[in-house]
């Protein structure tokens, strides 16, 4: 292990989505503002080797790192916390645990023995442990385990957290995140279900350090007493954490709880000083903005049953939000299925009461009439448009179908047999679709894009080289993009080469802000620093409302 590395180990008591992550999060960025190099690790119990293959409706957002790894939207929040990019070296899964074992197998590279979960897989997880330490040379690592104390799959992620414990006994920390219920019948918050969660997870070998209680209300001494006592933990190490305005909130509360003083004491770290400012500053801001500023979101992966899914376009809500917030605005977002306007056109009219409309990122035939009808309406209503990857696919669909009267056209992801393909699967992309190869095999990752000048682009990013993350497989067809700049749409943005466009736009002069762009700008947004693409939808926003 790296010479004296902390590590702080990150588990969930009682239920899932309660604030883990942005625990994990919150408490990089305390140690992060108090001077420690910090990286942020998480661990996601699941066979799938990345998260690209899972449905959003069933596994939230996808983030894509720099490094083209696609993997959990945690990802995307530590990102954001911490201000700084990760590297695949942050992630891991089981599968990706379990794949290399097997692969090494496949190898001899274990001389014959017989291969097993214990040791084989523990090992491939202390040893993804530390390379993550110490490539970022970190003072302390973070590793958010997913899932809850009790589940099966996450059990060789504890075992291999045990066994770090025991050859480093001072240099690694247990935080349980538990949640306490408050059932209104029974009027009062109960500490049982996370008893039986720590006694569970003592039973792995493990006795938490710290316990972090989170509720809608705050917790009482009667309740941190009782955790204390039944749980075996000194009674400054139960600490309140009830449900804060947003997010952002979280990091502060903590710090108020000098939870980050406990942390240092405990892993026998310097007590340095913190230095929090820039951060407090943007989360006043969040809660000073009063004038609104009103974005409809029009995707499809959001209905769960009878519930709304808003995480599966996280970034992009979180996005908007730093914009709007840096600009002094509120932000109030409405998600909207695409699929409403495709059976009842009226509704259309409903798009009117918004200062912006994004389409976002998607997949497939489902809801893409839809969205197709929205971008003619916000284009000839001027509406302030953002189209994010399919979304500027389909506005491309649109601009073919309507301005250049090519009525057929149509992206090939919809009708592979369209006359007019104008958005087609990229041909690097043909062979691997053709071999069924869908895991990690679309254009991923960051890549550079030349700005065209005098452009809204341009405008927004004052530079002419930019680097953005994608996550595609289709583009548009370079055998139209003649045409479509002659009929008026602007690309300015592509790919150095010259090949791939990367940004559309219409000019001022047709449209206040009608933007398209190929890769997933969401992914780079940060709260101290919000992308210029949504800081100038937001700004166009703005003027449309005065
Ligand atoms: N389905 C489109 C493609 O594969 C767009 C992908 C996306 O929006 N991320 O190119």
């Amino acid at each position: 292990m790296a010479n004296r590395t902390k590590y702080i180990f990150v588990l969930g008591g009682v239920m899932s989505g309660i604030g883990k992550g942005v625990a994990a999060a919150s408490i990089g960025k305390l140690l992060q503002a108090r001077g420690f190099k910090v990286n942020l690790v998480k661990i996601d119990p699941y066979l799938n080797v990345d998260a690209g293959t899972m449905n959003p409706t069933e596994h939230g957002e996808v983030f894509v790192l720099n490094s083209g790894l696609e993997c959990d939207q945690d990802m995307g929040n530590y990102e954001r916390f911490l201000g700084r990019d990760l590297l695949s070296d942050d992630y891991m899964t089981s599968g990706m645990v379990y794949r290399e074992v097997i692969e090494k197998e496949r190898r001899l590279a274990y001389r014959g023995s017989c291969v097993e979960a214990i040791p084989h897989i523990v090992d491939g997880i202390l040893q993804r442990i530390e390379k993550s330490s110490q490539i970022h040379q970190s003072d302390v690592s973070v590793l958010e385990i997913g899932g809850t104390i009790g589940d099966y799959q996450n059990i060789m992620f504890i075992e291999a957290a045990r066994i770090l414990k025991l050859r480093h006994p001072e240099d690694v920390l247990f935080v349980v995140v538990t949640y306490l219920p408050l059932p209104p019948k029974i009027g009062e918050m109960k500490t049982k279900p996370t008893q039986n969660a720590i006694r569970l997870l003592n039973s792995y070998g493990i006795q938490p350090d710290i316990v972090l209680g989170r509720s809608e209300q705050p917790m009482d001494e009667k309740r941190r007493n009782k955790i204390a006592e039944f749980c075996n933990i000194k009674k400054d190490s139960v600490l309140s954490a009830p449900d804060v305005e947003s997010i952002y909130d979280v990091p502060i509360n903590f710090n108020r709880m000098k939870l980050d003083r406990l942390i240092c004491r405990q892993l026998g770290l310097p007590n340095r000083r913190s230095n929090f400012d820039q951060w407090e500053q943007w989360v006043k801001l969040t809660h000073r903005a009063q004038s609104p500023v009103k974005v409809a979101l029009v995707g499809k992966y959001f209905n769960s049953g009878d519930f709304i899914l808003k995480d599966v376009y996280l970034s992009v809500i979180e996005a908007i939000k730093f914009s709007a917030y840096h600009l002094n605005r509120r932000p109030v977002i409405d998600w909207i299925a695409s699929q409403d306007f495709e059976s009842q056109r009226q509704s259309l009219k409903r798009l009117d009461e918004y200062d912006a409309v994004i389409i976002p990122g998607g997949f497939g035939a489902r809801g893409a009439a839809g969205k197709i009808e929205v971008i003619k309406y916000v284009r000839q209503h001027d509406i302030p448009f953002l189209g994010i990857c399919y979304g500027m696919q389909l506005a491309v669909v649109e601009f073919a179908r309507n301005v250049l009267k090519l009525s057929a056209a149509d992206s090939t992801e919809i009708n592979p047999k369209s006359p007019h393909p104008v958005i087609d699967v990229m041909p690097a992309q043909k062979d691997k679709l053709r071999q069924g190869d869908y895991g990690g095999s679309m254009r991923l990752g960051a890549y550079p894009a030349q700005i065209k000048k005098n452009t809204i682009a341009h405008r927004a990013y004052r530079r002419e080289i930019i680097t953005e993350r994608h996550r595609h497989r289709f583009e548009v067809n370079p055998d139209y993009i003649k045409q479509l700049e002659a009929g008026g749409l602007v690309f300015s943005g592509y790919s150095p080469d010259g090949r791939l466009m990367e940004i559309c736009e219409l000019p001022r002069s047709e449209h206040p802000f009608f933007v398209g762009a190929q890769f997933h700008p969401e992914f780079q947004a940060r709260p101290l620093q919000p992308h210029p693409l949504f800081t100038e939808l937001i700004k166009a926003a703005i003027e449309k409302r005065r």
